[in-house]
């Protein structure tokens, strides 16, 4: 199926007619064919976004959040097509692709809530300041959109519910693997009634687009989530307009055992964490630290655990885990599992490939490692797959230390019986959220947002509007009519 982009309200094709081939990565079929945009196609939508925003600011602001809940609402009643088509795109099995349009939802649904309650006012004192001073939220403007493949709906609800309510219109890169679901979303958005120009998708060259996206001063933030490596040229490229960014970047969540937790629980609440997306999350458990003490008890059980998780096509009933996403994705799990083999870790499960008939050569094997270091990579760089590296530790402060230790900040886990002992390590982590025995500790009604080398600024929860309206203060002197 040929797909086009929207920009300023028209469906369009790339001005020289090329176009990018999306396949299935379960077994190569092409699931649709996008527009190949770069520079000329991105200004256009720049153009159109910043030529749509008096309109969208004179709007009534409750008819721009009544427009968000009905695009949530359009979303739940094509839920199944739009779940299908993000496992076509992106391998995920399908609960887990239905979980995700609930969970995009959810980021729309907050963003209405948040903005509802949004004080458009907070006055001081006029007696004490002899000034009267108020502060407004104001909208920032024309909004670049950059998302990953990992959720491409979520990650881009996540921008779109403020910028929708606020009235900043988007200008959108999906990435190139799962530009599809975008593509049904924009059709969506303008079935909710976003006017012309309010909401772009633009599909093709991520330089072009970004370069573009970053030098127009008409686009006044780019909001971004994806690698901690294109965060940095992002950043770089900021250098002349200074365009605001908010980055969520990757992150390699540490998972820390305390002697006190239930094995059982922590086990189940570690797979269940762990290969949510096949591995492909960015706040996986990817460096399991466990007591001395529990290492056997833990790898044994963990072990048995992997052995039942099925490898399989997203679209088959009762997989648990998809294709990787890509070529380059499952090759670096691959360089990740030989590089730890080579310095000494010791495969207990999986550890390569798993061929299917008449599939492609991307599922990977549920894979777990002993025996891990800090050295190795698989414990350095942040994992995009199916594999669980496990070392032991002699104390907690030691585990502490070791969790910390990466310029990486995101995520992170503690599971202990111990309820004071959790709340107590998890404040000594260094990072934007802790699941303490709790799995999934990510939802859209709490802020969310990495420290350190994983990103800048929050979405989510009361941060939703935040870095899309920063506060302008007016304050206003006295008037000859004044008593
Ligand atoms: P990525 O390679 O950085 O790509 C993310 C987006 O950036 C894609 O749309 C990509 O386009 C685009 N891009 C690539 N090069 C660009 C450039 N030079 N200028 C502008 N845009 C460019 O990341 P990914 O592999 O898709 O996603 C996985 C990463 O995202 C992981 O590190 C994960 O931890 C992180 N992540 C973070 C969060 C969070 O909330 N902190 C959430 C989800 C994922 P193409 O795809 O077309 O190359």
């Amino acid at each position: 199926m040929s797909y086009r982009n929207y920009i300023g309200g028209h469906w369009v094709e790339s001005d020289d007619g090329a176009t990018l081939v999306v396949r299935d990565p379960a077994d190569d079929a092409v699931v649709g064919e996008v527009p190949r945009c770069g520079a000329s196609e991105t200004r256009r939508a720049i153009e159109a976004a910043a030529a749509s925003l008096p309109g969208l600011q004179a709007t009534d602001p409750a008819s721009r959040a009544e427009r968000v809940s009905v695009l949530s609402r359009l979303m739940d009643e094509r839920r199944v097509e739009l779940a299908a088509l993000l496992t076509r795109e992106q391998g995920k099995p399908l609960a887990e692709s239905a979980g995700e349009i609930d969970y995009a939802r959810s980021y729309l649904d907050t963003a209405v809530l948040e903005f509802r309650r949004m004080r458009r006012e907070r006055s001081l004192d006029p007696e004490e300041t002899g000034k009267d001073v108020f502060v407004e939220a104001a909208p920032v403007g024309v909004v670049g959109v950059i998302t990953p493949w990992n959720f491409p709906l979520a990650m881009l609800t996540k921008k779109l519910g403020p910028a929708g309510c606020l009235g900043c219109p988007m200008v959108v890169k999906p990435a190139e693997d799962t530009p599809l679901t975008t593509l049904l979303l924009a059709e969506l958005a303008e079935q909710a009634g976003f006017p012309p120009g309010a909401f772009n998708v633009v599909t093709g060259s991520p330089e072009a687009i970004g370069a573009e996206l970053m030098s127009d001063p008409r686009v006044r933030l780019v909001s971004f989530t994806g690698s901690t490596e294109t965060g940095r040229l992002l950043v770089r490229a900021a250098d002349r307009t200074l365009t605001r960014l908010l980055l969520e970047l990757g992150g390699h969540a540490p998972f820390i055992l305390t002697e006190s937790a239930s094995m059982e629980a922590a086990l189940d609440g570690l797979v269940g964490a762990k290969f949510r997306n096949g591995g492909q999350t960015c706040v996986c458990p990817n460096r399991i630290l466990v007591p001395e003490s529990l290492h056997d008890r833990f790898v044994d059980g963990l072990a048995a655990r992997l052995d039942r998780l099925v490898v399989g096509r997203g679209d088959r009933p009762g997989v648990d885990l998809g294709p990787l996403v890509n070529d380059a994705a499952i090759a670096a799990v691959e360089a990740q599992v030989r590089d730890a083999v080579e310095k000494g870790a010791r495969v207990v499960r999986g550890g390569g490939r798993l061929a299917f008939p008449g599939l492609a050569d991307r599922f990977f094997a549920p894979t777990l490692l002993d025996g891990c270091t800090s050295e190795m990579d698989c414990f350095r760089i942040e994992t995009f797959g199916p594999v669980c590296p496990v070392r032991t530790y002699r104390s907690l402060e030691e585990a502490i230390v070791i969790a910390n230790e990466l310029p990486a900040g995101l995520a992170a886990y503690v599971w202990t019986g111990d309820r004071e002992e959790g709340v107590a390590v998890a404040r000594r982590l260094e990072c934007g959220i802790v699941g303490i025995n709790d799995p999934a500790p990510v939802t859209a009604f709490t802020p969310f947002g990495g420290v350190k080398q994983s990103g800048w600024g929050h979405e989510g929860g009361a941060a939703v509007l935040g870095e899309y309206a920063p506060p302008k203060t007016y304050s206003v002197g006295r008037f000859a009519d004044d008593p």
